[in-house]
């Protein structure tokens, strides 16, 4: 065996742990935090930006598709997402949503006692599976639903990489955060574990980075073979595979689809600018406006 037979085998065995790795290791990093006492909300916010600029270096070191490769006009369009959900669409969700749900359970008296009992990784694996059961069922209905038109900027895109999660219109991003976990009596710390871990798979669902993760892995996780088939030509053939990164919530309601797609995009892979992004959904009512005109010359 040569010294660059080895190299390759090496990488490739790092790469196919990667994933499974990261994911011990933040749930190890929240599980020594001491019970927070102070606000640790800007240590999941450092968390899942650090973790998207790990995995997007990651792409230039295990490449999957030369046609993904990110240039400058992909990279400026992420980081404007990724500062526009951090600034923006996450403090939303928290103060129209969360902390709305935490004021009307504290004043109907509801309470999880049996939630606190848990221990810490049973309780980040239940906000977990809340998050993604929230997401599962919001993400399918648009994909059945007049709410496809606030997804499909999503499914214009024409190339995967770490932050692509992040970009679409805003009124998507706002509605796949929604959750019912403030409803439950859990620690913050597993709260902010479990919302790491779903950042961290969707990055790398979303990742022009091969991995080739174990199979056990791929059977609980949502991957990029997984993601990019979603991400497929074809309004028909992006109706799989729906979980941001639980799929096995997919298995269990028989929405999976095995294989991958290399090539990704909606009609005829039409790229969108921002501002197409952002003026999406008014589409079908401008067109209603347009024919109304024509309708009205043609009197
Ligand atoms: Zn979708
Ligand atoms: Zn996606």
């Amino acid at each position: 065996m040569t010294v660059v037979n080895i190299v390759t085998a090496a990488k490739g065995q790092l790469f196919r742990y990667l994933q499974p790795a990261a994911l011990a290791l933040i749930l190890w990093f929240w599980s020594r935090l001491p019970d927070a006492a102070e606000d640790t909300s800007w240590m999941l916010t450092a968390m899942s930006i650090g973790i998207l600029v790990g995995v997007q270096i990651l792409e230039f070191v295990n490449e999957r598709h030369v046609g993904w490769r990110l240039n400058r006009r992909e990279f400026l369009t992420d980081l404007f997402y990724v500062v526009l959900y951090f600034t923006v669409i996450a403090k939303v969700g928290t103060a129209l949503v969360d902390e709305p749900l935490a004021a009307a359970k504290q004043a109907l008296g509801f309470s999880t006692p049996w939630t606190l009992r848990l221990p810490f990784v049973a309780q980040v694996g239940f906000g977990f599976f809340l998050i993604e059961f929230g997401q599962y069922w919001m993400h399918r209905l648009m994909h059945n639903s007049p709410l496809w038109w606030t997804h499909a900027p999503h499914h214009h895109l024409t190339q995967l990489n770490a932050a692509k999660g992040l970009v679409g219109n805003p009124v998507e991003l706002f509605l796949v955060s929604l959750s019912v976990i403030a409803c439950f009596d859990l620690p913050l710390n597993a709260v902010f574990c479990a919302l790491s871990i779903d950042g961290a798979v969707a990055a790398f669902a979303h990742a022009n980075v091969r991995f080739d993760p174990p199979r056990w892995y791929a059977y609980v996780f949502t991957t990029i073979e997984h993601h990019s088939l979603h991400h497929t030509v074809g309004y028909e053939e992006t109706r799989c595979n729906y979980a941001n990164a639980f799929i096995l919530i997919d298995r269990m309601f028989g929405t999976f689809r095995a294989g991958e797609s290399a090539v990704v995009g909606q009609d005829q892979r039409q790229r969108l600018a921002i501002t197409q992004q952002f003026l999406f959904p008014l589409r079908p009512l401008l067109a209603l406006l347009k024919s109304g005109r024509s309708m009205s010359a043609d009197v």
